[in-house]
């Protein structure tokens, strides 16, 4: 099997001699073992570092035929990197990879194990966190607690370390995002998949390429490009309101027929304050169930990707068309 390891790098100058001497120290290991084909790649994607990120790959690409070097040619974001290297890389199965190794490459291994018993995507999900900080474990669990009750299907801890396999990586490419996730969009894709567990480390140089606003920006990335919820949430309090309303005005006017504290003017002045609020907010939320369908249609997501057709079993059937049933043909 040959396997392309893809790695972005956003001026990763101080680590990234050692992450080239780990990764292709594993790569030939693997290669050496006959687990890997001699052609498997480690493909550095440069994602417009301004410092000498370019060069170190440069060269090593020169010396190495094992390492292959892509630049893109501005900063596009991790998840844009991580794309770019995904669907450029040759290799029959991918895995992504950061370049600080946080993620232990020594799971790779057993990632290929999976692929080969048969899963198409392989998920890297850390054990714990106890590498990261309070801050970053509360909020980043609390993220996937929400992503959860958003509706957003997507794999506990498990950050962009992954396995596809060729078929995958082909399904991906129909995906059209422009607003990309990849964490949301690999579940959608759908074939077989398993998991491998492994311990995250500290980085071991330089510093954190996500800051907080990269961070947050990712965050609403997940939510909004895979969740219509928001806009669910806003009907719901419009009908909210507007039943609350009601009820106000039965109690205004169950005052002032039974009791003698009805207030002059009270009612006519709250109860349309509440009522107009709740019908414009819920008129609001109907408006947004129409802006959610044309957004899932504007995405063009692709409808299905097939995992296994039998046509090569039945070789006297040629099967044109995707939706006709084998039967329909008539058998020469
Ligand atoms: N990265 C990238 N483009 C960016 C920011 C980050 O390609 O705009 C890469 C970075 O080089 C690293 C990976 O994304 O390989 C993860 O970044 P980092 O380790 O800084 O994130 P953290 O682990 O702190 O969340
Ligand atoms: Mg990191």
């Amino acid at each position: 099997m040959r396997l392309s390891i893809v790695v972005p790098c956003y001026n990763e100058e101080a680590v990234l001699n050692e992450t080239l001497t780990r990764l292709t120290k594993l790569l030939r290991g693997l290669i050496n073992s006959a687990e890997l084909s001699s052609d498997s790649e480690i493909v550095f994607v440069d994602d417009g570092s301004r410092d000498a990120t370019w060069p170190i790959i440069e060269k090593a690409a020169s010396v190495d035929r094992l390492i292959r070097g892509l630049k893109l040619s501005r900063n596009r974001g991790h998840q844009q990197a991580v794309l770019a290297g995904l669907l450029n890389a040759r290799g029959d199965a991918i895995i992504s990879v950061d370049a600080d190794l946080q993620d232990d490459i020594n799971a790779i291994p057993e990632m290929i194990k999976a692929h080969a018993a048969g899963a198409e995507v392989v998920y890297g999900v850390r054990k714990q966190r106890t590498t990261d900080t309070f801050f970053k474990r509360f909020t980043a669990e609390g993220y996937y607690r929400l992503l959860a009750w958003l509706g957003v299907e997507i794999v506990f801890n498990h950050a962009d370390y992954r396995l596809l396999g060729r078929r995958a990586v082909e399904a991906l490419r129909e995906y059209r995002e422009v607003n990309l996730f990849l964490r949301g969009v690999i579940p959608q894709l759908g074939f077989m998949s398993a998991i491998v567990y492994y311990d995250r480390a500290e980085r071991f140089a330089g510093e954190s390429k996500y800051p907080l606003s990269k961070m947050l920006a990712l965050a609403w990335q997940g939510i909004t490009s895979f969740s219509t919820m928001p806009l669910r949430l806003i009907t719901g309090l419009g009908a909210t309101v507007s039943l609350m309303s009601i009820g106000i005005s039965l109690w205004a006017i169950w005052l002032r027929l039974f009791t003698e504290s009805s207030v002059p003017g009270w009612a006519s002045t709250v109860v349309p304050l509440y009522l107009l609020g709740g019908v414009q907010l819920l008129c609001i939320g109907v408006i947004g169930e129409y802006l959610a369908k044309t957004y899932l249609e504007t995405k063009r997501r692709p409808l299905f990707h097939i995992e296994k057709d039998t046509t090569h079993l039945t070789p006297h059937v040629a099967l044109s068309n995707a939706y006709a049933h084998p039967e329909d043909k008539p058998v020469v």
